[in-house]
């Protein structure tokens, strides 16, 4: 078969593109790295905590010791199966701000401001909501499925809107609804009890159609770059190295560690780092690889003297019951994830918009040595603050020129004064929550370190020591202006390659307020409609 397009990589992004270009008759070839997501731990929400670190479906990769937390190098799960990320990802539902998109439109990527962008997430949406007579029913009648599951939430996530309440937060009935300030119950892409990945939405659905072939553990190598136009790839299929060829266009859905990567190894990238590794430069464009943004969080845990989802997760009886009622009705604590409530809020009343993202836990775990998930009996809860927009900027490079060689990653974080300014309000709006009657009421005990009486340089050094990535590293192949300062124009193609786009979570110009899945789904939908316009267009 000839193939129109080929995508590579079947997450969150390449599983949209796949559905949106097949379902317009074009022909498309899909290249995983991974294997398939057929398996009990993905299609379970809470087994989140068994694929965080599972090689089987996860490319597990170590960032560079990064001097603004302590020259601790960071874990970065990445999803390598069908479904990508999406397969092995908390599930939260987040729009992001529409302030987020202004910036998209004015780093250049026009079009994508959020009155266009809001019109996208309305296509692609299906959302689970109480109408007013009290009964839940589905707005909208996109694939995307995203569910309301506070029914199954844990009776303690209500303390968390009492919280908002004692802060004068707004408590929200949707996060994703026409108000974003505040704080409610998250929205999850999870239907009947399962998690509903971006390959269950679209990539099985594409799967159906004559012209969609999907090959598994098919790791691209390289594109094949003629006359500056891209003709197809190189991919290593076991042991044997194959070519496809594209009628139309390659687009790169590999993902914002990955698509770097590849172009690099195609010879698209920084001409000293490409000649440095032996690679022949196709397009000397500097900015592949650089930009890198992600959220940090800080965490902290408490006991409980009210029982949490410890006191039955935590237990064999309390796992056993929670299986037999997942089995018989898929509900209950096994059937939504561990993230319930949070929301957006301001860290003070002087800043232009909400500038912290919140996440409230009701249960208190760890991991184990050998990375599996880890949650005592003793009732506990979590409190976590991330800085929604960091101004730092880091950086994904090739290493070699072997494809096998993972790419080297450098998040730069907590580089700028702002950043730093960040990280004491994250901090000081955690001890503002831990602070409230309803924390004081509900709290048994601080578990280490006690942030209470902390001062700013305290807060600075426990957050250095302690927070953590929330993986949602974009902007390795932004899109802007020029080939000077981006590496993508506002539809998604490569600066001076013909035939070559990249199309996932590498493309933001700029990190969204919130997670990142939605947005990337988004950014997907979208760019079908502006590959199928332009192919319409010669
Ligand atoms: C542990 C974790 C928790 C997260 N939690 C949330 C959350 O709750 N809510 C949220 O909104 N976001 C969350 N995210 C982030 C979100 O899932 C990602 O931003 C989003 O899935 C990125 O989509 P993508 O298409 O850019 O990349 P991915 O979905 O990662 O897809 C890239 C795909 O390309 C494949 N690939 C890579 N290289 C090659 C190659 N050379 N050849 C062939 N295939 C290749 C990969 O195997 C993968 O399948 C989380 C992410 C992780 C890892």
């Amino acid at each position: 078969m000839e193939f129109d397009y080929i995508i590579v990589g079947a997450g969150s992004a390449g599983c949209v593109l796949a559905e949106r270009l097949s379902a317009k008759g074009q022909k498309v070839l899909v290249l995983e790295a991974g294997g398939s997501d057929a398996r009990f731990w993905i299609k379970l929400p809470l087994g989140y905590g068994y694929t965080f670190n599972d090689p089987k479906v996860n490319w597990r990769y170590t960032a560079e010791p990064d001097a603004g937390l302590n020259n601790r190098a960071a874990y970065w799960p990445r999803g390598r199966v069908i479904g990508g990320s999406s397969s092995i990802n908390a599930m939260a539902y987040v729009r992001g701000l529409p302030h987020d998109f202004s910036d998209w439109e004015k780093a250049g990527a026009k079009g994508w401001n959020w009155g266009t962008v809001r019109q996208t997430y309305e296509k692609m949406e299906s959302t689970s909501e109480k109408g007013s007579d009290g009964k839940m029913r589905i707005r909208g009648n996109g694939p995307v499925r995203v569910s309301d599951l506070r029914k199954n939430m844990h009776p303690f996530s209500e303390r968390f809107l009492d919280v908002a309440r004692d802060l004068g937060w707004d408590v929200l009935d949707n996060m994703n609804g026409t108000s974003f300030e505040g704080i409610s119950y998250y929205r999850s892409t999870v239907r009947n009890g399962m998690r509903y990945s971006a390959a269950d939405a679209f990539l099985r659905p594409a799967m159906k159609r004559s012209g969609v072939k999907v090959v598994r553990g098919a790791l691209v190598e390289k594109v094949e770059i003629e006359n500056n136009k891209a003709t197809g790839v190189w991919y290593r299929l076991g042991d044997k190295r194959i070519f496809a060829a594209a009628k139309g266009e390659v687009i790169l859905s590999a993902g914002a560690v990955n698509s770097p990567q590849v172009l690099q190894l195609s010879g698209v990238g920084p001409a000293a780092l490409l000649k440095q590794h032996g690679i022949e430069v196709k397009a000397d464009l500097s900015q592949v690889g650089q930009g890198l943004q992600d959220h940090l969080a800080i965490t902290h845990h408490y006991t409980a003297n009210e029982p949490t989802l410890n006191n039955r997760l935590g237990k064999l009886f309390g796992r056993m019951t929670a299986g037999l009622e997942y089995a018989l009705r898929r509900s209950g604590p096994l059937g939504v994830p561990v993230n319930q409530v949070g929301g957006f809020v301001r860290s003070d009343a002087s800043r232009n918009a909400p500038d912290m993202q919140i996440y409230c836990n009701p249960a208190s775990y760890g991991m184990t040595a050998d990375g599996k998930p880890d949650m005592g009996p003793i009732p506990g809860f979590i409190l976590s603050a991330q800085p929604c927009r960091p101004t730092s900027r880091g950086q994904i490079n090739i290493v070699s020129g072997d494809p096998m060689d993972a790419p080297k990653i450098e998040p730069n974080s907590l580089s700028t004064e702002k950043d730093i300014d960040d990280v004491l309000r994250a901090s000081r709006l955690v001890q503002a929550m831990a602070g409230t009657p309803t924390v004081k009421r509900v709290m048994k005990a601080v578990k280490a370190p006690d942030i209470s009486q902390m001062n700013d340089a305290e807060l600075i050094e426990n957050f250095r020591a302690r927070a953590s990535t929330v993986f949602h590293p974009t902007c390795t192949c932004r899109m802007g202006e020029s080939a000077a300062n981006s590496v993508l124009d506002d539809r998604l193609r490569v600066h001076g390659i013909g035939g070559l786009r990249v199309v996932d979570a590498s493309a933001f110009p700029n990190l969204t307020s919130g997670n990142t899945n939605a947005p990337t789904l988004m950014l997907a939908m979208r760019a079908a409609d502006l590959i199928l316009a332009d192919a319409a267009n010669g």
